[in-house]
């Protein structure tokens, strides 16, 4: 028989436990698959997201192809896709690294229902992050809710080591069966086909370089640095986690190995924290599997948020006239990533500023992000909009002005994506309504024409914002 394994978003040939665990249990005679499935829906709904996570796809089937060890394609919905298969193929055994949350998981728990109908055996592994959803808990029992105490607990356990892949073996046991293939591999050509390939780094190869130039040095400033837009000082990793083309093992392994002996250092630490909000929120999803749509927080269920398509237009386009919320969502729409400062800022400008809701926002977000991921863009989004389980308390509202003179001071990052401004003063960068006609004249930046005036007065939409959650706190 067959055993096949299953990439999903996980597209990477080193450190994976679904493959690793395959290989192990592999006889000499036995034969290996490796399959990827395409979903129907993306013929449809084909976004900047999908474009990046088929262009890490192309990067993952040279890197298979490069082996000697090729990636097949099943197309269909995954009872359709597997069914064909089926036809062809005597399944024995089928891997694949188990999605904990979302439409993953609803997935996943299809899929081996189905497949253990058939006699079918299933190896789902847990793979996708450090610590996974059910293993940090209270010493009292149940899950955490704050992030705090559950980053002390997180510290305590054992971190898992990369998974080893015996290569070697992987190519005596791999087969392929080109010609079966061919439907599924016509829709990958047709997808690969409407990328468009701006999005920069992908694949394994990418993530590992990128890693190495963060680890020789801006990891030790990242404490300091991670705040400020203009500086590339964090690490990018998040698309490579995303896609898969690096495992959350290897990125903190490396960490420790790198900086051996520096453990005590700010920088590193930092960065530590960070990778455990990852399983923070990944967990926090686990628990609250309808978090996509309703806000953890019940009391906050029932609050009227505003409904307006300009406005939420203007956001969308990065035309509000608040300098730093407009560039932020020019780079997201431009590069498909957006700096963590910054998503938090349009976030809240988003839900408090604008008074619109948050699901709005995490769409949006899910569309334009090469690393949207639901528990994180989740987790952030109600984080914003005061509705999570460990939120920004609803009183105390971003000012995306003085976001702006802090975190952008000299307006390098306003400038590098609002050309309109690029003449402004540093003065007025922040406020370019504040400048007089002759300025405005003489920075080409006529206010309410070349760039627009501030969409809505912060001062009076902080006080509609506190009063809203108010009455239903
Ligand atoms: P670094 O600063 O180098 O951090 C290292 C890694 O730690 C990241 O790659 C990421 O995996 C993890 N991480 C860092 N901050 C967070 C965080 N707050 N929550 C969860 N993980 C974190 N991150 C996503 O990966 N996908 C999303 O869809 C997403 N949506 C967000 C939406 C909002 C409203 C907010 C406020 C944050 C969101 N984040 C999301 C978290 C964070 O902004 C990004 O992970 C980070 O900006 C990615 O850049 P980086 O890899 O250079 O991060």
């Amino acid at each position: 028989g067959t055993k096949v394994v299953w990439f999903r978003k996980d597209l990477r040939l080193n450190d994976h436990t679904a493959l690793a665990k395959a290989i192990d249990n592999a006889g000499d005679n036995d034969s290996l698959l490796l399959i990827y499935q395409i979903h129907p829906a993306l013929i449809e709904n084909f976004t900047p997201r999908h474009d990046y996570y088929f262009q890490t796809l192309c990067s993952f089937v040279e890197s298979c192809e490069e082996l000697g060890t090729p990636l097949h394609f099943l197309y269909g919905e995954p009872e359709e896709a597997f069914n064909d298969l089926l036809k062809t193929e005597e399944v024995e055994e089928v891997y694949f690294n188990y999605d904990e949350t979302g439409f993953g998981k609803r997935r996943d728990d299809l899929i081996i229902q189905w497949m253990e109908n058939r006699g079918i055996g299933v190896f789902p592994a847990i793979d996708h992050h450090i610590h996974s959803a059910r293993e940090v808990n209270k010493k009292e029992g149940g899950h955490y809710k704050v992030f705090s105490p559950y980053f002390k607990q997180w510290q305590q356990l054992d971190k898992p080591k990369p998974r080893k892949i015996d290569h070697e073996k992987l190519k005596r046991l791999v087969i392929d069966r080109e010609n079966d293939f061919v439907t599924g591999r016509k829709r990958y050509e047709h997808l690969v086909g409407k990328c468009q390939g701006k999005w920069g780094g992908t694949g394994e190869k990418d993530a590992l370089d990128r890693l190495q130039w963060f680890l020789e040095g801006a990891i030790y400033d990242y404490d300091e640095d991670r705040d400020f837009p203009a500086v590339d000082g964090t690490s990018l990793m998040s698309r490579y986690l995303r896609t898969g083309a690096i495992s959350p093992r290897t990125v903190y392994s490396k960490v420790m190995e790198e900086t051996d002996g520096r453990k005590q250092q700010k920088g590193i630490e930092t960065y530590v924290q960070e990778l455990a909000w990852r399983d923070f929120y990944n967990m926090i999803y686990y628990f609250y599997p309808d978090a996509d749509d309703l806000e953890m927080v019940q009391k906050y269920r029932g609050l009227s948020w505003n409904e307006d398509e300009e406005l939420f237009r203007a956001w969308k386009q990065g035309r509000t006239g608040f300098p730093l919320i407009d560039a932020a969502m020019r780079q997201l729409n431009e590069t498909g990533w957006m700096h963590n400062r910054l998503r938090m800022a349009v976030a809240s400008f988003l839900t408090k500023d604008l008074l619109m809701d948050w699901r709005l926002g995490e769409r949006y977000f899910s569309e334009q992000l090469v690393d949207y991921d639901p528990a994180s863009n989740i987790g952030g989004w109600q984080w914003a909009a005061s509705t999570g389980t460990d939120p920004v308390p609803y009183f105390r509202v971003f000012n995306p002005t003085t976001q702006g003179e802090r975190f952008d001071p000299h307006g390098r990052f306003i400038k590098e994506w609002v050309p309109e401004l690029k003449d402004v003063p540093k003065k007025y960068i922040h406020e370019p309504g504040k400048m007089s006609d002759s300025d405005q004249w003489e920075s080409s930046c006529v206010v309410g024409e070349d760039y627009p005036e501030p969409v809505v007065d912060h001062k009076t939409m902080r006080k509609r914002a506190i009063e809203m959650f108010k009455k239903e706190t």
